[in-house]
């Protein structure tokens, strides 16, 4: 409570009662912005040096470019290369302020969000909290396996994978090891189609060297999708191009297949097929996460906040959802929009000029989206491509997606990072960041340690 007070004065903030967060008062409408991801950070950029005050809440200091996730998983990037501070970020936006805080609970009769550090009171409100894995109530799988939905997981990953790699190679149990050295991915939409083959290359180049003991065939890769296709939101085309790839590099697609448990040693899928395997990564599903507070008439499929043509959720004035959380539901997307980083940075920017014009009382435009295509890499120099009526795959694909990545990237000293550690690879096929510097304990044992 002291310490409040005293940044309270020297803030001259606006802080009337000891529960709230410190923010200037400049008199100007403040938006309060919930989540710095693709949308949230759009938004911000939109918003800054206007007429407005924005706070910006986070529950993490950072961005994260959730797209290479997997590349820090597999051990071919450094965290700090795909996340980026906000404080970094708004260095010099004059009107814009960062709070670190997790954000709880909205109060839209008095236009106040709790959140874990102390309340905040906003004219507008905008939700750009993202989504959070989804285990479709699988107790076992959500308790034995990882997710990959931010930067702890990918370094949980990473950890898993080599300390699960190092104590095959101790023990003398034939079983066991196979169990160490075998990794299943569920999901092969662009994330698992991604780690799949990261891992595959991880196996065909680095364990040769790093564990000559074994046979490459040591490590099996599988990779398992509910429906009868890879990458079903992409073409035909990229769809069997990308399983011909991975095939070509080992990896064991099942497609048709569903897991319904996973023991943290062995997984069942619904045709009662079994794999032995330790390592289980799941990217077969999200849902919206956002704090209490929203009526749930206005939550749909997914977990996702029914919005507006204008972003505006539903029920509410000036209460407003972009990104992953937000569904716009029309004739022409029944579904909503995709949960994809173009939509989430789309919908940022058109906000940012909405919100612009309803606060001079101008009517807000309904909102566009433009599909620019989608991308996937499936291992080093292979990609696929579907670029509206363009669909193609091969080299030309991976050099496509290198350059829309590492452009996309936030911070020119990433950037140059990730360049500089693709370039190494390019020619090398090294992955220099197989260390581990913590040790990683899966959830289920942490618990039952605590129980
Ligand atoms: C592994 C992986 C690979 C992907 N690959 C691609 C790809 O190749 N191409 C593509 O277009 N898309 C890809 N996506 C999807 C893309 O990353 C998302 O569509 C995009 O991140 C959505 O942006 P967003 O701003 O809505 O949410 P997010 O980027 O998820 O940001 C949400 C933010 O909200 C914060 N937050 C959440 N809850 C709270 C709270 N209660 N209080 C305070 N802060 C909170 C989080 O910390 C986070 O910073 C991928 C996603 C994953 C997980």
């Amino acid at each position: 409570m002291k310490e409040k007070q005293t940044h309270s004065i020297t803030l001259e903030s606006t802080c009337k009662i000891t529960d709230e967060i410190c923010l200037p008062d400049t008199k100007l409408p403040r938006v309060v912005i919930v989540g710095g991801g693709f949308a949230g950070l759009a938004l911000v950029e939109k918003l800054k040096h206007k007429e407005v005050q924005v706070v910006l809440l986070d529950k993490n200091n950072f961005h994260q470019f959730q797209p290479l996730l997997y590349q820090v998983a597999t051990s071919a990037l450094e965290p700090d290369s795909i996340v980026f501070p906000f404080r970094k970020q708004i260095n010099g936006y004059k009107n814009v302020f960062f709070r670190l805080a997790e954000v709880e609970e909205i109060q839209p009769d008095s236009n106040t969000i709790l959140t874990n550090k102390g309340s905040v009171s906003y004219d507008y409100l905008v939700l750009a909290t993202g989504t959070t894995t989804n285990f479709f109530g699988m107790d076992s799988v959500a308790e034995n396996s990882l997710g990959m939905k931010d930067i702890r997981d990918s370094l949980n990953i990473r950890h898993m994978m080599l300390q699960n790699l190092e104590q095959a190679a101790i023990t003398c149990d034939d079983k066991e090891r196979d169990a160490l050295t075998n990794f299943v991915i569920v999901g092969g939409g662009p994330a698992g189609v991604e780690m799949a083959g990261a891992l595959a290359e991880f196996c065909k180049y680095i364990l040769p060297k790093d564990y000559p003991e074994y046979p490459s065939s040591i490590m099996n890769i599988y990779l398992i999708e509910a429906i009868d296709e890879l990458l079903g939101t992409m073409s035909d085309k990229a769809s069997s191009k990308t399983l011909k790839y991975l095939e070509d590099l080992n990896v064991k697609v099942l497609l048709n297949e569903a897991v319904s448990n996973y023991d943290g040693n062995e997984v069942t899928t619904k045709s009662d097929k079994t794999i032995l395997a330790k390592n289980l990564i799941w990217t077969a599903g999200v849902k919206g996460q956002f704090p209490n507070g929203i009526d749930e008439k206005h939550i749909v499929r997914g977990n996702r906040i029914k919005t507006d043509a204008n972003l505006k959720v539903e029920g509410y004035e000036n209460i407003f959802a972009i990104g992953d959380i937000a569904a716009l539901i029309s004739e022409e997307r029944p579904k909503g929009h995709p949960q994809v980083a173009q939509a989430a940075i789309q919908q940022g920017k058109w906000l940012g000029d909405s919100l612009l014009k309803i606060i001079k009382n101008e009517a807000p435009k309904p909102f566009e989206y433009k599909d620019k295509g989608s991308l996937a890499t499936v291992g080093k120099r292979k990609a696929v491509a579907d670029l509206g009526k363009m669909k193609f795959a091969g080299y030309f694909a991976w050099l496509l997606w290198s350059i829309v990545h590492l452009m996309s990237i936030s911070g020119f000293r990433n950037r140059l990072m990730v360049g500089f550690n693709w370039a190494v690879s390019y020619f090398t096929y090294e992955k220099s960041n197989r260390l581990i510097i913590r040790n990683f304990k899966p959830k289920s044992s942490v618990k039952n340690r605590t129980k």
